[in-house]
């Protein structure tokens, strides 16, 4: 088959990867993307960039109806970056930049929170899925696979151990300049592990027919390398082959 024109089944073009904090989930979706060609969304910049507005504009984080009604009545447009591209995707809210602020640490503790809110994932799922029916993307998160996009072609759900989660959170947060401990970071990881997996709407799960990919004794070429074998693997032929 070409890949060239629009396929029929176009809307299926989506690669879902799941999988809690720093399990690997950015820097393996980002090289399946590079690989095959296609754009590559990280859904957590949605949920981060309403926590960041609702912190903004005092909206209580513990009113499940202020944020429902800040979620249902905010202009939210995602830019996702050029198929290929190493950029990570921009986020609008009413107009407003929110991408230089997504990783604040007020931003970092709440946003667990704001993700919880049933009225929240019905506004952050239904634009997602406007999103996927572009084709052609992988798309990162904690729900992809599940619910945003259940009928995709290739499903991974990432996971590793919360101590090395925490250690490479850690490393990153250093390398941000921020000052934190792996301690402080483990801490905060569980309780952001036991938020996402525990809340009632669409809670962290690894998909029905996911690949898993236990990355804890791997490096992140280790666990790109085989999270690129998954997806040969389980693509049809006439996609991979496709590929740039
Ligand atoms: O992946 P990231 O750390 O940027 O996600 C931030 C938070 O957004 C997660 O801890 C989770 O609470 C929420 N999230 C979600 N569903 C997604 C993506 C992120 O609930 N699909």
């Amino acid at each position: 088959m070409s890949n060239d024109g629009p396929r029929s089944d176009e809307r299926l073009l989506v690669i879902a990867v799941d999988g809690p904090v720093a399990s690997g989930k950015t820097v393996v979706g980002r090289a399946i993307a590079t690989r095959l060609g296609w754009a590559m969304l990280d859904t957590g910049i949605m949920y981060r960039a309403l926590t960041r507005t609702a912190l903004e504009r005092a909206t209580p984080l513990d009113d499940p109806k202020r944020l429902t009604d800040l979620a249902q009545s905010v202009e939210l447009r995602v830019e996702p970056p050029q198929p290929g591209s190493a950029e990570t995707a921009a986020i609008y809210i009413d107009g407003a930049d929110a991408t230089p602020h997504l990783r604040e640490k007020r931003v970092e503790v709440s946003v667990s929170a704001v993700a919880a809110v049933p009225g929240v994932r019905e506004r952050m799922v239904a634009a997602q899925r406007e999103i996927v029916r572009r084709g052609r993307m992988v798309m990162v998160g904690r729900d992809i696979g599940t619910v945003v996009a259940p009928d995709a072609l290739v499903k991974i759900y990432l996971d590793a151990s919360p101590e090395v989660r925490a250690k490479r959170r850690a490393a990153e947060m250093r390398a941000g300049g921020l000052d934190v401990s792996d301690r402080e970071v483990l801490e905060d990881l569980h309780s952001r592990d036991a938020l996402d997996a525990g809340r009632a709407t669409s809670p962290l799960r690894a998909a029905l027919g996911a690949a898993h990919l236990d990355t804890s004794d791997l490096d992140l070429e280790g666990a790109v390398a085989a999270a690129i074998r998954i997806v040969e693997r389980r693509l049809p032929l006439e996609i991979t082959e496709c590929a740039p």
